[in-house]
C-alpha cells in the first residue's frame, strides 16, 4: 500500500520521537520509521539505566562542531527547562548528580514513555521493525522503499543518530543519504571512548585495571585542523574528573572528555595531583622518618598505583629515559636527593602520554562529525541544497561534552526541526 505523510522521521530515537511528536501535535501526519527490534535503545541503557537527559549548565560552550555557535538557536528555543516541564507534565521526577547533570529518580524507561506518549498525542504513525532500503526525491517531496511497502511524504527527517555501539543496531544511514542528497559530511569518528596504547608500551600499567582516581587532563592539538577560521577543536581542552586504569589502557569520565578533542599523534597531559604541589611535599616529608618513596606516594594514591606507576615512572612510560626517576619506589625518602623528588613531582603534574588509538565505535558513547553545519539551517535544521531534508540529533556535526549534552542536542534539534515543518 502506498502511504502519503506531511513529514516522514526515520530514527525514532531521542531526536527522531521528540521531533514526530512536536509536527504531529502540531496537526502534521508524521510517520515515524525505524528498523530496531526494540525502541530508543540508546536511551534505555543510557546513564547506566538512569539516562542523564540534560545539563542544567548547557550552553553552546559544551559542544564541539566546526561551527560551535551552530547548536545556539536551538539550545535557546527549547533548552533544560523546557525538558525539565515536559517530565513535570508526565509526572517523571529526578535528580541531580554531578555538576548539574540530571537523571530519572526510577529508570531511563520512563523518558521513552514520555516520548512515546507525546507521539500518541500527535498521532505519529509507526513502521518498526522496517528496514529502509531507499530514499529517493520525486514532485512533492520523497519516496522511501520500505520493506513495509513505499512511502510517500513531504519532507524528510534523518534521525538515525551516529555510529556508536554497532551491536545496537547503530548505523552511518543519515549520512549515506545526506551524501546521496549531495550534503557534505564532517569526518565520523568514535568520541567519548577509552583511549588505548600499544601493548608493550601499556605492560606495566595494565596490572592497575579498575584503579580511579581524580586527575586533571590536558590536551593541546598537535596542529591546527582544516575549516577555514572555526575550527571544531579548541586549541586546548582541560577537564578536571576521575581517570580509570584499564587492561588496554585508560578511561573514566576525564579520559572520554578528552578523547572528543584528541586525535592521532596528539599527547594528552595528565597532572596526577592536582591542586597539590608533590615536589614540594615529597622534600617535606624527607623529615618524617624512614618511609619509601612509594610508601609516601600511597598517602595520596591508591597504593597499588603508587608502586606500578613509580616502577614504570622511569625509562618505560614512553618519556625519554630519565635516571632521576628511575628504582625510586623502594628508596627510603631521606635517601633520595631533593633534585630527584622534585623531578618525580614534575613528572606526577605532567605525565605525558601518546595514545595510539581509541576503543572505537564498538565502547563510544557518541560519534563526532556528521552532517557539516555550513549544510543547514540552525532554527530549522533543513538542507540548504535540498529544501524539505531535515538532519537532527547526533547525525549533525555538533557533540556534546559528557554529562547530558548530547540527549540535550537531540531534544533541542528535534524540538527545532518539528516546529519547523509545521510552519512551512
Ligand atoms: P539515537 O537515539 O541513537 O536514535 C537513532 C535511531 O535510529 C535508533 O532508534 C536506531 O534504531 C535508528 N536507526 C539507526 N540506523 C537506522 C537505519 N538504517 N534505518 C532505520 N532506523 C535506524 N547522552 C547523554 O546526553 N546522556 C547520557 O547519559 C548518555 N549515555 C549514553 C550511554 C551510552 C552507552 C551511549 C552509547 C550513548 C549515551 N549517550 C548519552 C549519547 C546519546 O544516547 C545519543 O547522543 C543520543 O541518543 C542521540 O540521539 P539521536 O536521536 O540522534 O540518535
Amino acid at each position: 500500500m502506498d502511504a502519503r505523510f506531511d513529514a516522514a522521521v526515520i530514527g525514532a530515537g531521542a531526536a527522531g520521537m521528540m521531533a514526530a511528536a512536536v509536527a504531529a501535535q502540531r496537526g502534521l501526519r508524521v510517520v515515524l520509521v525505524d528498523h530496531a527490534q526494540r525502541l530508543a535503545e540508546k536511551i534505555r541503557i543510557s546513564g547506566g539505566g538512569r539516562c542523564n537527559f540534560t545539563n542544567l549548565g548547557t550552553s553552546p560552550a559544551q559542544f564541539l562542531s566546526r561551527n560551535p555557535d551552530f547548536c545556539r538557536s536551538a539550545l535557546r528555543a527549547y533548552g533544560p527547562a523546557d525538558f525539565l516541564d515536559l517530565l513535570r507534565a508526565h509526572r517523571v521526577s529526578w535528580h541531580e548528580k554531578h555538576r548539574g547533570q540530571l537523571f530519572c529518580d526510577d529508570s531511563s524507561e520512563s523518558v521513552i514513555e514520555v516520548l512515546r506518549r507525546e507521539c500518541a498525542a500527535g498521532g505519529v504513525q509507526w513502521r518498526m521493525p522496517c528496514t529502509v532500503r531507499g530514499v529517493g526525491r520525486e514532485t512533492g517531496g520523497f519516496r522511501l522503499d520500505t520493506e513495509a511497502g513505499p512511502i510517500r511524504a513531504a519532507r524528510l527527517v534523518l534521525a538515525t543518530g551516529g555510529m556508536a555501539i554497532p551491536q545496537l543496531g547503530a548505523t552511518d544511514f543519515s549520512l549515506r543519504i545526506a551524501r546521496q542528497f549531495g550534503l557534505r559530511i564532517v569526518e565520523p569518528r568514535p568520541a567519548l571512548v577509552p583511549l588505548t596504547f600499544d601493548a608493550d608500551h601499556w605492560k606495566p600499567y595494565a596490572a592497575l585495571a579498575g584503579v580511579s582516581l581524580e586527575v586533571r587532563l590536558t590536551h593541546e592539538a598537535a596542529a591546527p585542523e582544516g575549516g577555514g577560521k572555526r575550527s571544531r577543536r579548541p586549541a586546548r581542552a582541560e577537564f578536571l574528573e576521575d581517570l580509570l586504569f584499564t587492561h588496554r589502557g585508560l578511561s573514566g569520565p576525564g579520559i572520554l572528555q578528552i578523547s572528543s578533542h584528541w586525535r592521532p599523534g596528539d599527547p594528552i597531559r595528565i597532572d596526577l595531583a592536582p591542586g597539590r604541589d608533590m615536589a614540594e611535599a615529597l622534600v617535606a616529608a624527607k623529615s618524617g622518618g624512614r618511609q619509601t618513596v612509594a610508601a609516601a606516594l600511597a598517602q595520596a594514591w591508591p597504593r597499588r598505583l603508587a608502586e606500578a606507576w613509580l616502577a614504570a615512572a622511569g625509562p618505560a612510560d614512553g618519556a625519554a629515559r630519565d635516571e632521576d626517576l628511575a628504582n625510586l619506589g623502594g628508596q627510603r625518602l631521606a635517601d633520595v636527593a631533593d633534585r630527584r623528588l622534585r623531578a618525580l613531582g614534575e613528572r606526577i603534574h605532567r605525565w605525558t602520554l601518546w595514545p595510539t588509538g581509541t576503543a572505537g565505535y564498538k565502547k563510544a558513547e557518541v560519534m563526532s562529525g556528521g552532517v557539516d553545519t555550513g549544510e543547514l539551517d540552525q532554527r530549522s535544521l533543513e538542507a540548504r541544497r535540498c529544501p524539505g531534508l531535515h538532519v537532527i540529533g547526533e547525525a549533525v556535526d555538533v557533540t556534546g561534552w559528557l554529562g547530558g549534552y548530547n540527549f540535550q542536542w537531540a531534544w533541542s534539534s528535534g524540538v527545532a526541526c518539528g516546529r519547523a515543518l509545521a510552519v512551512d
